[in-house]
């Protein structure tokens, strides 16, 4: 799957869409991109998780970075989940020419206590010196990442590269990304970065935004919709 696949199955299943948005930062954008679109669809997802545990396998078998293939694949719940689960099944289902591979890879996942703290529930765990990868659906600054990465750190596992299906952070060597620097707020790893496809969107400050300018209508995707009943009733009373 290249670039170019990936992109027209975004568009297809609807995770990608072109218009005028306002992002959870408060920004415009001329995209958004919901990944859990295209993931509703098992036969998609288990696609795109051989996909990225193809990328990620022959990332080690060239030798340059990674040196073998995690005990663990670690998301941050919820929009993780899914491809974390897709790509962890790919990892240790034989897909791999590597030697090293490790067949009973477990696929854990991140969640928040009530204190929006991040911790590991459901009697999940992580042993001292067990290799983790972190695998998202989307990045973009790089937090949910890092809180994963700190917190099995913390509980003795060793992170040794990190997935996404979308890279949207500004880093430029994305395939291979090894301790970039940013001072806009862009996440700076220090271990591999592998996905899929690098999705760069315009995105501008509401007063600035050129969409609104046009007078375009601007979405809010992910907000709750009201329902045709409701918005009925509210019309009824509000004349
Ligand atoms: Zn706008």
């Amino acid at each position: 799957m290249n670039d170019e696949e990936l992109y027209k199955l975004l568009e297809r299943t609807g995770a990608l869409l072109t218009g005028h948005f306002k992002l959870s930062s408060g920004l415009h954008s001329d995209k958004y991109v919901q990944c859990a679109k295209l993931l509703q669809y098992p036969e998609m997802a288990e696609q795109v998780g051989v996909e990225l545990a193809k990328r990620y396998e022959n990332t080690i078998c060239n030798g340059r970075t990674i040196d073998k293939i995690p005990n663990v694949i670690a998301s941050p719940a919820i929009g993780g989940i899914v491809i974390g689960q897709e790509v962890a099944k790919a990892l240790s289902s034989g897909q791999t020419t590597c030697s090293g591979r490790t067949t009973n890879i477990r696929h854990i996942f991140v969640e928040k206590d009530s204190d929006g703290k991040p911790t590991l529930r459901r009697g999940f765990s992580i042993a001292q010196d067990e290799t983790f990868a972190v695998v998202e659906d989307v990045i973009t600054t790089g937090k949910s990442t890092l809180e994963v990465i700190d917190l099995l750190t913390e509980l003795g596992g060793k992170a040794v590269a990190i997935l996404s299906i979308i890279d949207r952070t500004n880093c430029r060597g994305h395939t291979s990304c090894r301790g970039h620097t940013s001072s806009d707020g862009n996440p700076e790893f220090d271990i591999p970065f592998i996905s899929l496809t690098k999705l760069d969107f315009n995105t501008y400050e509401p007063d600035k935004c050129p969409l609104c300018a046009q007078n375009i209508p601007i979405e809010k995707p992910g907000s709750r919709r009201r329902s045709p009943v409701f918005s009925a009733l509210h019309f009824s009373e509000s004349r």
